[in-house]
């Protein structure tokens, strides 16, 4: 028989690190050099086989990173089974705002969430800031899984997905 499950999924993080740019590579297969802010949340939803008997729906909420919609971000992880916290290989300081959206999930998000700390934009090596084994680190310690990956390329993007729905619980 067929299983079709599905979760939400929320991206945090600071503004341009490529929160958007992950969703639609995911979601479209495409991209874009000049894109949008986000103004609020976008919503989208993607579907995967996990394997010939499970079908897995992303109901993907991608959370705006301005200060201005810090407050309304609760709204969007409260109910999620899943967190993409994305952080900017080449900017230093958007892991720490990682950290913080880290420790907000773990604060006030629901006790079985899954999170991912995810390094965007590896096709920028050479402007590299944080070392992968500075970030694996981190997140090996916080219980969180790990991913570097590039929304431009599209290099580890399908392969993130598909950890998470692997963590996610399908009876
Ligand atoms: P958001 O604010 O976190 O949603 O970030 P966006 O998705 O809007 O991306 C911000 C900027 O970074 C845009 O100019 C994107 O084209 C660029 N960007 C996003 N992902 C990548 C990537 O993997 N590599 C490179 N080089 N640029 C990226
Ligand atoms: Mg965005």
């Amino acid at each position: 028989e067929h299983k079709f499950v599905q979760f939400k999924l929320v991206l945090l993080g600071e503004s341009a690190v490529g929160k958007s740019s992950i969703v639609q590579r995911f979601v479209k297969d495409s991209f874009n050099d000049f894109k949008e802010s986000t103004i609020g949340a976008a919503f989208l939803t993607q579907t995967i086989d996990l394997d010939s008997d499970t079908t897995v729906k992303f109901e993907i909420w991608d959370t705006a990173g301005q200060e201005r919609y810090r407050s309304l971000a609760s709204i969007y992880y409260r109910n999620a089974q899943s967190a993409l916290v994305v952080y900017d290989i080449t900017q230093k300081a958007s892991l720490d705002k990682a950290k913080y959206w880290i420790k907000e999930l773990q604060k006030q998000a629901s006790n079985n969430i899954v999170i991912a700390l995810v390094g965007n934009k590896t096709d920028l090596e050479e402007e590299r800031q944080i070392p992968t084994e500075e970030a694996q680190a981190f997140a090996n310690e916080a219980g969180l899984l790990f991913f570097e990956v590039s929304a431009k390329s599209g290099k580890g993007i399908k392969e993130c997905f598909r950890e998470i729905a692997l963590k996610m619980p399908i009876e």
